[in-house]
């Protein structure tokens, strides 16, 4: 073989895989942050779900001021509603001025069903949950998103398991502990392959840990900063 030719194949060879390794996307990574707050990311657009919240809301989980500084910038914040253990307006305004992004929830609920057309291979549904608070109703939304494929349900604090129950091929649901039981006591049966139990009271955490260790497809979100990766 001459050397331009093995020349020409080396550099038709690393076309090929620097071709590959740009157009693939990364498999979807999400960090559990606290509560129901989740940064979910494929190496190119950052979405950040119920989050950043009032630390330590109504007894919930704490977080360190430090965490909001890790806020990637020109992010994409959802709100699920706006109860303080989900969501801040004093902490998003914040990084917000400092690093840009977008927010979107219960006061723009038809441009958060647009968000596909700016980030690739994603779609989101938003559906209207119910969510009473001391016997009041609280504007409240579930999401299904679906990226690169896979499909990720939030269902925020709603606790009527009804509308998960009729999505069908959830490959992760982010669900309280609260959605698993009523489930099971109506007998509302829920097709995903695996949960994410999040939303756990400090006080629940020991509990969850010993209820679901051994549960392969259940996973208690215990650890602020642990993540789950949805290989694509
Ligand atoms: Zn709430």
């Amino acid at each position: 073989m001459t050397k331009t030719r093995k020349k020409t194949i080396f550099s038709f060879l690393f076309c090929l895989v620097t071709t590959v390794g740009f157009s693939q996307a990364q498999d979807i990574q999400i960090e559990f942050i606290g509560n129901c707050g989740l940064h979910m990311t494929d190496g190119k657009s950052n979405i950040y779900v119920d989050f950043p919240y009032k630390s330590g809301a109504y007894g919930y989980m704490e977080f360190d001021e430090k965490r909001l500084g890790e806020i990637e910038k020109d992010a994409i914040f959802i709100f699920t509603h706006k109860h303080a253990d989900h969501y801040s307006k004093k902490n998003l305004k914040k990084v917000m001025k400092e690093k840009g992004g977008q927010k979107f929830g219960v006061s723009n609920i038809a441009a958060l069903e647009k968000l596909g057309e700016s980030i690739e291979d994603f779609g989101i549904e938003v559906f209207k949950t119910k969510h009473t608070f001391f016997g009041i109703p609280f504007r409240h939304y579930s999401y299904l998103i679906t990226w690169y494929g896979k499909r990720i349900y939030l269902s925020g604090d709603t606790t009527n398991p009804e509308t998960i129950g009729k999505i069908e091929n959830i490959d992760l649901a982010f669900v309280p502990y609260w959605i698993v039981v009523n489930a099971k006591e109506q007998s509302v049966e829920i097709d995903a392959k695996m949960f994410g139990i999040y939303h756990l009271h400090p006080e629940q955490v020991a509990s969850a840990k010993e209820n679901w260790e051994d549960v392969d497809n259940i996973r208690p979100l215990v650890e602020q900063g642990e993540k789950i990766v949805l290989k694509l």
